[in-house]
């Protein structure tokens, strides 16, 4: 694809720009520093770097967290003379959503954004009755190579920044509270990392965006840690970092099957650290925190669907703080796979309930338009006008 010239401008300053040295692991290019990487003190003193009073900063954060935006020309209690430059310098936009689809008669929303260097990411926007659940990526890409899952097909491209996670959000945030999701205005209350990415991937900027969505307002988004859930494939090492730091999270595993010979062809990074070994570290978590683990089994027609499996599983979960969540599979293009029938879903869960370990079957919100799990594969690019909510304009990112 090629990139817009002012686009190709930008990349190329940004890498005069940064260097190496400052380049996020698996990152080409550095994104711009936002106040959403930065805790509170950090933002005084980058206000105060700037020539501006150190509260500023707090200022800066208020509008962003609280009021949802970045637009200097809002921002009336900063000094007139100040307030572009500090929004430049601190609230730089970071995606620009490019495109926009819905379903579910707009209950459901999926967002392509663009970043700044071009990368492509997707987000998922879920209002249900009494709750709306944000659905964020944390990597361009991705580089565990799960075959059933699209993101896993392209690779990864590079992980995003804490700021570039927080601004799903915010953008969610922010279309809520305007009223522009039918059912009148609201607010994210669930953030689930189920999007494009493998979080554990990108430890220390997740751990960030983690701090800032729940953070209290204005401080963050002031979004309940218990209502934020982190999703992995079990990358055990890093399991272990976020049970040593408690972040008071959900902790969802990827497992997909209870034995090593089947999961190491569904997720293979199983062929590093084993089922028990995954769930040994799921447990320790659920321990440190009394928070149960979600286990996440996508159902695939016969081939992890059998009811011998729903023993095994129910086995290795029997008497822990456990929940399963049955995804049926969703379709990716070219993939050998389909959904297990009803049927076998519901005699799975009904295996499973028999041993009492909590089980529910997950909808399949956004699947028409490729925004159930597993299907964010940023590929309806522009010019690809399948079922597309058009926009005259790109949305701007604020
Ligand atoms: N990398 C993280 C988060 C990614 S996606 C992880 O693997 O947990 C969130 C969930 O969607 C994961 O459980 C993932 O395995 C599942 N998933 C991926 N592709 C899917 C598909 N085609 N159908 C159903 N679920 C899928």
């Amino acid at each position: 694809m090629r990139l817009p010239d002012i686009l190709q401008v930008v990349v190329a300053s940004a890498q005069i720009d940064h260097g190496t040295e400052h380049r996020l692991p698996g990152t080409r290019t550095r994104p711009p520093r936002h106040l959403a990487d930065l805790d509170p003190s950090a933002r005084r003193a980058a206000a105060a770097e700037l020539g501006g009073e150190p509260f500023r900063g707090d200022q800066l954060a208020r509008h962003y967290f609280a009021r949802l935006t970045d637009d200097p020309d809002e921002m009336t209690d900063l000094p007139a003379a100040s307030r572009a430059a500090l929004a430049a310098a601190l609230l730089p936009r970071l995606l620009a959503a490019e495109r926009e689809q819905s379903c579910d008669r707009g209950m459901t929303r999926k967002t392509l954004w663009r970043t700044f260097d071009g990368a492509y990411v997707e987000s998922v926007l879920m209002r249900y009755p009494g709750r709306v659940t944000m659905c964020v990526s944390s990597q361009a890409g991705c580089g565990m190579a799960c075959p059933f899952c699209a993101t896993g097909q392209a690779g990864l491209t590079r992980n995003l920044s804490a700021a570039e996670i927080v601004a799903q959000v915010v953008a969610g945030a922010r279309a809520l509270a305007r009223g522009e999701v039918p059912g009148g205005p609201g607010r994210v209350s669930n953030v689930v990392f189920m999007g494009m990415g493998e979080p554990l991937a990108n430890y220390p900027q997740v751990m960030t965006a983690l701090r800032r969505l729940t953070d209290p307002v204005p401080d963050g988004l002031g979004i309940s840690q218990r209502s934020v859930t982190v999703s992995t494939v079990g990358l055990v090492p890093a399991i272990r970092r976020l049970t040593a730091q408690r972040p008071g999270v959900t902790l969802a595993v990827s497992l997909h099957a209870p034995d090593d010979g089947l999961r190491d062809e569904l997720v293979p990074v199983n062929r590093r650290w084993k089922v028990a070994e995954v769930l040994g570290a799921a447990w320790e978590y659920a321990g440190a925190t009394g928070r149960r683990v979600s286990v996440e089994y996508a159902m695939i027609k016969d081939v992890n669907d059998q009811p011998w499996r729903a023993e095994a599983l129910a086995s290795l979960l029997a008497g822990r703080r456990a929940h399963v969540n049955l995804i049926p599979l969703n379709p990716t293009p070219g993939s050998r796979w389909t959904a297990s029938a009803p049927a076998a879903t519901r005699d799975f869960a009904a295996a499973l309930e028999a041993r009492r370990i909590p089980v529910t079957v997950r909808d399949t919100r956004g699947r028409q338009i490729d925004g159930a799990c597993g299907q964010l594969a940023a590929k309806n690019m522009p010019d690809d006008g399948r079922g597309v909510l058009s926009l005259a304009q790109p949305v701007p990112g604020r």
